[in-house]
């Protein structure tokens, strides 16, 4: 069968990788002129760095095991990680429960209170009992106080903005299970990253694709999904020539972000309904190569609303900065409406922006440390997953027989990650193998 997958993200290059080891004809069309997504790089100091920050959990087996599948599961590397938290003016290491029970920031019996409570949520197996109920919710009425007040609730905020209180507990739940997952009581997280960066998974997935019977096209964005005679789709393509071409597809999977899809293809009121009853959060990126260590931690926390970023993840308290010509990188980091304002700035406007708060983070921080300095932006980051969420998810099957849809929104209840676009990326090719079987008796 003829296969197009629209996007060359995770979802999309590890849907065509199976579908081609299934025996298929697979058209890949990426609009922009790399592979990767969301998971994407570019060149920092030499070496190739995630647009958008990324590690692996010891429990995102999907990943594992397609690398695994490509022989490359030994560029795996597993980390030490280091966790702090900004919060009324101050770093607090946050790595380890021990850590919790000793946080100066709050009093001595909600530390502990908060180190049970935590504990507590670990012990949950069932999830479906935190459906109706939404994260800050919960937290207020299980935990409340300073650990809730000076804590949970400002990273609530900074992370999801003014949809702070309608994130579903699920998502809580999922969080902390993962992270949980890769700490050691006392020894703390470990986090996995690739040598060489998500590069390394995507070029091997690429390579694969282009040598057996597909072929990825970069800077091909797909305009509309024509539904044509005999269930078959016509595609058109807008290609990086600036032409229009049209191409016949027997299946199309679609991982475009749920905006987007209605734009692709006229859809019946009830499903576009379920695609746009999800909002996106988009992201907005700076990554410093500077000359000096910002801070010990690799994951910094900002619970602190007067400071307008939300997190600082400083990518060489994990990895060797001598990847990056021996600079520190730091990744600033935001999520925002796509209308907020921060997401109109330009990359100097933003530095400008965020500067005076570095010293808040460190005194001693100075412009002149910055060596360079990179800006990304990304429109559908995170998408904002409310309460009762499990009968609203989009089904992958569209209206359309033969299209399907794979993207962040139908992920649950876990937060969105490459595990995941991975785990139904390769679902959906087997879903599509498996009806073609079927039709052909
Ligand atoms: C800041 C940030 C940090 C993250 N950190 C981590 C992390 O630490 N670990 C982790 O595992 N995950 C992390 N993630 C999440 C992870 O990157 C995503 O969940 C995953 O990459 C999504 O893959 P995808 O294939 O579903 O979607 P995408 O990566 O969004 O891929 C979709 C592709 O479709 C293309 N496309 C869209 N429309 C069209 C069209 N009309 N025609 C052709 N192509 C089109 C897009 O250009 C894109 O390349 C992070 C995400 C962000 C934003």
């Amino acid at each position: 069968m003829k296969i197009a997958v629209i996007g060359a993200g995770a979802a999309g290059l590890s849907a065509a990788y199976d579908l081609i080891n299934y025996g298929h004809s697979v058209d890949v069309f990426e609009s922009s002129y790399f592979v990767g997504g969301q998971a994407s790089t570019i060149e920092v100091g030499g070496s190739p760095l995630e647009r958008g920050y990324h590690h692996l959990f010891t429990t995102d087996y999907h990943i594992i095991e397609l690398m695994n599948e490509l022989s490359i599961k030994d560029s795996l590397v597993w980390y030490k990680s280091s966790v702090g938290t900004y919060s009324d003016g101050k770093l607090y290491k946050t790595t380890t429960p021990i850590d919790l029970m000793t946080l100066s920031l709050l009093p001595f019996m909600e530390r502990i209170r908060l180190g049970f409570f935590t504990l507590s949520i670990k012990k949950i197996k069932d999830w479906n009992k935190l459906e109706n109920i939404t994260a800050n919710e919960w937290l207020q009425n299980n935990l409340g106080g300073d650990a809730y007040s000076k804590l949970w609730e400002p990273l609530l905020r900074s992370k999801f903005g003014k949809y702070y209180d309608q994130i579903g507990m699920p998502w809580f739940w999922s969080k902390i299970q993962t992270r949980f997952a890769s700490r050691k009581f006392f020894k703390g997280e470990v986090l996995g990253y690739p040598v060489g960066s998500f590069d390394t998974i995507f070029n091997k997935l690429t390579e694969y694709i282009n040598r057996h019977n597909g072929k990825i096209f970069l800077e091909h964005q797909v305009k509309k999904i024509h539904p044509s005679i005999r269930q078959k789709f016509n595609l058109d393509i807008n290609t990086k020539d600036g032409e229009i071409t049209r191409t016949n597809y027997d299946y199309v999977l679609a991982t475009v972000p749920s905006f987007e899809f209605p734009k692709l293809i006229s859809l019946p009121k009830n499903y576009k309904k379920l695609l746009d009853s999800v909002k996106y959060l988009a992201a907005v990126v700076l990554i410093l190569e500077i000359k000096e260590k910002l801070t010990d931690y690799y994951w910094l926390n900002i619970a602190d609303t007067n400071l307008p970023f939300l997190g600082i993840i400083e990518h060489t308290n994990l990895i060797n900065k001598d990847f990056y010509n021996g600079n520190t990188i730091v990744y600033i980091t935001n999520y925002l409406d796509r209308e907020d304002y921060v997401y109109s700035l330009d990359k100097n406007d933003l530095l400008d922006y965020y500067l005076p708060h570095l010293k808040m983070i460190n005194n001693k921080f100075d412009k002149s440390w910055i060596r360079d300095f990179h800006y990304n932006s990304l429109s559908a980051a995170q998408p904002i997953i409310t309460t009762g969420y499990s009968s609203r998810i989009p089904s992958h099957e569209t209206p359309y027989e033969k299209l399907y849809l794979a993207n962040t929104t139908q992920i649950y209840p876990e937060d969105r990650g490459t595990n995941y676009s991975i785990k139904i990326g390769r679902q959906i090719a087997k879903t599509i193998n498996m009806n073609i079987s079927l039709s052909s008796y």
